[in-house]
Protein backbone atom coordinates (compact mmCIF):
# COMPACT_ATOMS: atom_id res chain seq x y z
CA UNK A 1 0.00 0.00 0.00
CA UNK A 2 1.16 3.47 -0.81
CA UNK A 3 0.62 6.49 1.39
CA UNK A 4 -0.36 9.90 -0.04
CA UNK A 5 -1.47 11.99 2.47
CA UNK A 6 -1.18 15.96 3.43
CA UNK A 7 1.16 16.07 6.73
CA UNK A 8 3.22 19.16 8.63
CA UNK A 9 6.67 18.87 9.16
CA UNK A 10 7.96 21.01 12.08
CA UNK A 11 11.71 22.16 11.96
CA UNK A 12 13.29 24.07 15.33
CA UNK A 13 16.45 26.08 15.01
CA UNK A 14 17.88 28.77 17.46
CA UNK A 15 19.80 32.03 17.25
CA UNK A 16 21.13 33.87 19.62
CA UNK A 17 20.61 37.95 18.99
CA UNK A 18 20.29 40.75 21.30
CA UNK A 19 17.23 43.69 20.81
CA UNK A 20 15.75 46.76 22.67
CA UNK A 21 12.16 47.46 22.81
CA UNK A 22 10.11 50.62 24.04
CA UNK A 23 8.78 50.15 28.12
CA UNK A 24 5.08 49.09 26.58
CA UNK A 25 6.82 45.84 26.38
CA UNK A 26 8.16 45.71 29.95
CA UNK A 27 10.35 47.33 31.78
CA UNK A 28 13.79 46.16 30.93
CA UNK A 29 12.78 45.40 27.65
CA UNK A 30 14.38 48.91 26.93
CA UNK A 31 17.72 48.02 27.63
CA UNK A 32 19.86 46.31 25.01
CA UNK A 33 20.19 42.47 26.28
CA UNK A 34 20.10 39.27 24.61
CA UNK A 35 17.63 36.07 24.16
CA UNK A 36 18.04 32.80 23.16
CA UNK A 37 15.29 32.55 20.52
CA UNK A 38 13.85 29.44 18.96
CA UNK A 39 11.52 29.25 15.29
CA UNK A 40 9.47 26.39 14.87
CA UNK A 41 9.38 26.45 10.47
CA UNK A 42 6.46 23.97 9.71
CA UNK A 43 5.46 23.01 6.03
CA UNK A 44 2.37 21.36 5.03
CA UNK A 45 2.98 18.57 2.17
CA UNK A 46 1.90 15.51 0.64
CA UNK A 47 3.80 11.98 2.31
CA UNK A 48 5.58 10.61 -0.86
CA UNK A 49 7.53 7.95 -0.70
CA UNK A 50 7.48 8.32 2.90
CA UNK A 51 8.52 12.03 3.12
CA UNK A 52 6.59 14.97 3.75
CA UNK A 53 9.78 17.11 3.76
CA UNK A 54 12.94 17.71 2.14
CA UNK A 55 14.44 18.51 5.37
CA UNK A 56 17.74 18.81 3.68
CA UNK A 57 16.48 21.40 1.46
CA UNK A 58 14.45 23.22 4.58
CA UNK A 59 17.41 23.44 6.86
CA UNK A 60 19.45 25.16 3.80
CA UNK A 61 16.88 27.75 3.23
CA UNK A 62 15.96 28.68 6.58
CA UNK A 63 19.76 28.87 7.70
CA UNK A 64 20.53 30.83 4.43
CA UNK A 65 18.00 33.52 4.86
CA UNK A 66 17.06 33.49 8.45
CA UNK A 67 19.84 32.14 11.03
CA UNK A 68 22.62 33.48 9.14
CA UNK A 69 21.24 37.24 8.96
CA UNK A 70 20.14 37.52 12.74
CA UNK A 71 22.31 35.06 14.89
CA UNK A 72 25.25 37.31 17.09
CA UNK A 73 23.12 40.39 15.42
CA UNK A 74 21.47 43.33 16.68
CA UNK A 75 17.93 42.64 15.97
CA UNK A 76 16.89 46.55 15.48
CA UNK A 77 19.54 47.17 13.02
CA UNK A 78 16.94 44.50 11.32
CA UNK A 79 13.40 45.73 12.36
CA UNK A 80 12.31 49.01 13.75
CA UNK A 81 10.17 47.29 16.36
CA UNK A 82 12.14 43.47 16.97
CA UNK A 83 9.94 41.77 18.67
CA UNK A 84 8.91 38.25 18.19
CA UNK A 85 5.49 39.14 16.40
CA UNK A 86 7.69 41.73 13.98
CA UNK A 87 10.70 38.74 13.83
CA UNK A 88 7.66 36.04 12.48
CA UNK A 89 6.47 38.43 10.16
CA UNK A 90 9.84 39.00 8.77
CA UNK A 91 10.76 35.90 8.75
CA UNK A 92 7.56 34.84 6.92
CA UNK A 93 8.38 37.10 4.33
CA UNK A 94 11.95 35.74 3.93
CA UNK A 95 10.51 32.59 3.11
CA UNK A 96 7.34 32.18 1.81
CA UNK A 97 8.43 32.22 -2.08
CA UNK A 98 11.57 29.73 -1.16
CA UNK A 99 9.88 27.11 1.20
CA UNK A 100 6.80 25.38 -0.89
CA UNK A 101 4.00 24.70 1.63
CA UNK A 102 5.15 26.85 4.41
CA UNK A 103 2.13 27.08 6.77
CA UNK A 104 2.93 27.95 10.28
CA UNK A 105 6.09 29.86 12.24
CA UNK A 106 6.75 30.23 15.54
CA UNK A 107 8.84 32.86 17.55
CA UNK A 108 9.57 31.98 20.54
CA UNK A 109 11.36 34.84 22.71
CA UNK A 110 11.73 32.60 25.65
CA UNK A 111 10.80 29.24 26.47
CA UNK A 112 7.80 30.49 28.32
CA UNK A 113 6.18 33.14 25.28
CA UNK A 114 5.97 32.77 21.60
CA UNK A 115 4.11 33.78 19.02
CA UNK A 116 2.42 31.78 16.18
CA UNK A 117 1.72 32.97 12.25
CA UNK A 118 0.34 31.32 9.83
CA UNK A 119 0.75 33.75 6.87
CA UNK A 120 -1.63 36.92 6.16
CA UNK A 121 -2.15 39.95 3.90
CA UNK A 122 -0.14 42.87 5.42
CA UNK A 123 3.72 41.39 5.46
CA UNK A 124 6.29 44.07 5.50
CA UNK A 125 9.73 43.73 5.85
CA UNK A 126 10.56 46.71 8.25
CA UNK A 127 8.61 46.23 11.69
ZN1 LIG B 1 13.77 41.14 25.04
Amino acid sequence: MIYKDKMQFTRKFEFDAAHALTESFGEKETQLHGHRYRIDITIESLVKNGMAANLNELKKVVQTEVIDVLDHSNLNNHLNIPSAENIALWTWGKLKDKLQGLVEIKVYETPNHWVTYRGGENTDDKG
